[in-house]
């Protein structure tokens, strides 16, 4: 379920402080500490699963729970009302796909343009 090493489980038990945005059973989701655009938080199944690439068909509702999620926050986050906002959403997979913290998250952004990176 979790490892004691990775950043990111230690984050969801608390173990490492961060600004939460949401935590429920399953997930859990906070602020990046770099952001990159005005709102810029990351969503994260509690369960430890490395990156995309090791996602398994048991995890789909899982994940079906985490992009559902997404709109809901970020709009309670300050992302504005699609089409004129609207937000991105980001997961990074393996070191070509520039993940640097091996425990899957999603990279919600929003907020007016320009943002600091895309
Ligand atoms: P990746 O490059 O793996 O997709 O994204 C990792 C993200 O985690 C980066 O945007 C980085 O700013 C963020 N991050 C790294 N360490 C911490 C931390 O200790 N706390 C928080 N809140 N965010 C972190
Ligand atoms: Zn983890």
């Amino acid at each position: 379920m979790h490892d004691p090493n990775c950043l990111f489980c230690r984050i969801t038990q608390g173990q490492i402080p961060s600004r939460k945005v949401y935590e429920d059973d399953e997930v859990f989701a906070f602020h990046d500490i770099h952001p990159a655009a005005p709102v810029h938080f990351l969503m994260v199944p509690k369960k430890h699963i490395a990156s995309m690439a090791q996602v398994e068909a048991e995890d789909a509702p899982l994940l079906g729970r985490l992009l559902a999620l997404a709109p809901r926050l970020a709009a309670e986050q300050g992302c504005n009302p699609y089409p004129a906002g609207g937000f991105r959403l980001v997961v990074n997979t393996g070191a070509e796909g520039g993940q640097e913290v091996h425990h899957l998250h999603i990279h919600v952004m929003g907020g007016p343009r320009p943002w600091l990176k895309g």
